[in-house]
C-alpha cells in the first residue's frame, strides 16, 4: 500500500539530514573493529538507548560462547522492537556493527567521521553504519509520520559479520530471533549501491588438499617422492578438468559482477618442501608434503555435496592414474548459496519503492561473497531476506572508504516507504 502522507514523509526525512550525519558520524567514531571484536558495547548501546527513547522494547543479547566472546571483547548485539497498533506483519532491518581493520593509505582519521564534499569518511561508513543510520532514520521518520502502522518494527545491530557472523545473526537466529511468528522481512542495508536490491549471494567451500610423498636427498630425488609434484599434478588435472568445466555453467543468478555469474575456484595458498634456511635457501630434501587451500564460490544451483565429490573424484582420478599419488582432503569452512525469489514481498516492495524515489526501474542482484543473509535463510529458515542499502560495494575494505550522504537519504527514503508496504500487506504476494 502506498502511504497515504507520502510527500511529508519524504520530506521529513529531507529534514533529518543533519541527524542522519551526525548518527553515522558517531557509530563511524567507536571503533568496532574485528578483529579482535572491540567496542560492541558502546556500539549497540548507542542504538539500543536511541530507540529506547522512541518507544521501543530494547534487548541487549551478549553471544556468549561464540566464537572470540571473552571478558575483553564480550559479543554484544541489540535488537530493538517496536509494536503497532494492531497486529501484522514485522520488517526488520539488520546491520552489522562491527568493521574491519582500518589498515594504511588513508588520507583522513578513518575513524573521525570526517564530513566533506557531501560524504563521510571512516572505516565502516559504506560498509555499513551508513546503512544502519538509514535504517533508523527511515524508521523513526515513519514512527513520525502520522499514520496508524500495523504490525512491528525492528532494528537489530549485531556483531562479527566480518569473521562469519557467528557471534552475531546466527547466534542470535539459532534463538529464534530471526523466524517466523516473530520476524516476516528482513532487509540488511549492506552497501550495495541505492538503486539496487540484492535477493541473495553465492556460496563458498573452503577446503584444504594436501598431497604426501616421501623425503629423501635431493641430489638422489629418485629415492624419494616428490609432493610437490603431485600437487602439480593436482593443478593440472584442475586446470584441464574443473576450470573449462565451471567457465561453461550457466545460472539464474544476477550476480555482480558479472564474472562471478559462473562459479568460482581460486587456489589461495601453497605450501610444500621445507621452510628456507637463513641464507635464503631450503634444505636439499624432496618434499614429502605439500598443502594447497582452495575457496571455491557456489551458484544456487550448485550442490555442495556434489561439488564435494566431484573434487574427490578427480583426486580419486589421480590415485588411479599416478603411481604413487595420495592425497588428504579436508573441510574448512562452507556456506551454502542463497537466493529469495524475485517474487517474493520484501523484494517487490524495495523494487517498487527504489523506482518511486530513484525514478527508475530497481537491478535485482546477488553478491559474489557472503552476508549475513546466510544465516537468517539456514537457520532462522526464513526466505523473505534481502540486501538494500547506501554505499558503494567496491569501497568497502578499503582505505579512505565513505558513503555518500545523498545516497544515504535516498536510501532512507526507500527502506521507509518499502517498510510501509510491508507493514500493510504490500508488496503483493
Ligand atoms: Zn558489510
Amino acid at each position: 500500500m502506498t502511504h497515504p502522507r507520502e510527500d511529508a514523509l519524504l520530506a521529513s526525512i529531507d529534514g533529518r539530514r543533519d541527524d542522519l550525519v551526525a548518527l553515522t558520524q558517531a557509530l563511524v567514531r567507536i571503533p568496532s573493529v574485528n578483529p579482535p571484536g572491540a567496542y560492541y558495547r558502546d556500539c549497540v548501546e548507542l542504538l539500543g538507548e536511541r530507540l529506547r527513547k522512541r518507544g521501543f522494547e530494547v534487548t541487549y543479547v551478549r553471544a556468549e560462547g561464540a566464537p572470540g566472546d571473552t571478558e575483553a571483547y564480550p559479543r554484544w548485539n541489540v535488537v530493538a522492537r517496536r509494536e503497532g497498533s494492531r497486529p501484522g506483519p514485522c520488517v526488520h532491518f539488520n546491520s552489522h556493527i562491527d568493521v574491519v581493520d582500518a589498515g594504511e593509505g588513508w588520507s583522513v582519521d578513518p575513524f573521525g567521521g570526517v564530513e566533506r564534499d557531501g560524504r563521510i569518511y571512516g572505516r565502516g561508513s559504506c560498509d555499513m553504519k551508513g546503512g544502519l543510520a538509514a535504517s533508523v532514520i527511515a524508521v523513526e521518520a515513519l514512527l513520525d509520520s502520522g499514520v496508524d502502522l500495523p504490525g512491528a518494527l525492528e532494528i537489530s545491530g549485531t556483531g562479527d559479520e566480518e569473521s562469519g557472523g557467528y557471534g552475531g545473526v546466527a547466534y542470535l537466529a539459532e534463538r529464534g530471533w530471526f523466524s517466523k511468528p516473530r520476524v516476516d522481512h528482513v532487509i540488511i542495508p549492506e552497501p550495495l549501491n541505492v538503486d539496487r536490491v540484492c535477493i541473495g549471494h553465492r556460496g563458498v567451500w573452503w577446503g584444504e588438499i594436501a598431497t604426501e610423498g616421501r623425503q629423501a636427498h635431493g641430489s638422489m630425488p629418485f629415492l624419494g617422492d616428490n609432493a610437490v609434484r603431485h600437487m602439480g599434478a593436482v593443478i593440472e588435472a584442475l586446470e584441464r578438468e574443473t576450470y573449462p568445466a565451471l567457465a561453461d555453467q550457466a545460472t539464474s543468478m544476477p550476480v555482480v559482477p558479472e564474472g562471478a555469474r559462473t562459479p568460482t575456484l581460486n587456489i589461495n595458498s601453497i605450501h610444500g618442501g621445507q621452510a628456507e634456511l637463513a641464507d635464503g635457501l631450503p634444505a636439499p630434501v624432496v618434499p614429502d608434503s605439500c598443502r594447497m587451500i582452495f575457496d571455491r564460490r557456489l551458484l544456487i544451483e550448485e550442490d555442495l555435496d556434489e561439488v564435494k565429490a566431484k573434487m574427490r573424484g578427480l583426486l580419486d582420478g589421480l590415485t588411479q592414474s599416478r603411481p604413487g599419488f595420495r592425497y588428504r582432503l579436508r573441510d574448512l569452512f562452507e556456506v551454502r548459496p542463497s537466493m529469495t525469489e524475485p517474487d517474493r514481498p520484501v523484494v517487490t516492495a524495495t523494487a517498487e519503492a527504489v523506482r518511486r524515489i530513484m525514478g527508475r526501474p530497481a537491478k535485482l542482484v546477488c553478491s559474489p561473497g557472503t552476508y549475513d543473509q546466510k544465516h537468517v535463510d539456514r537457520i532462522g529458515r526464513l526466505r523473505d531476506c534481502i540486501a538494500y542499502g547506501p554505499g558503494i560495494l567496491d569501497l568497502a575494505h578499503q582505505p579512505d572508504e565513505y558513503v555518500d550522504i545523498d545516497d544515504m537519504i535516498a536510501s532512507a527514503k526507500v527502506m521507509a516507504l518499502a517498510a510501509y508496504a510491508l507493514l500493510t500487506g504490500g508488496g503483493a504476494g
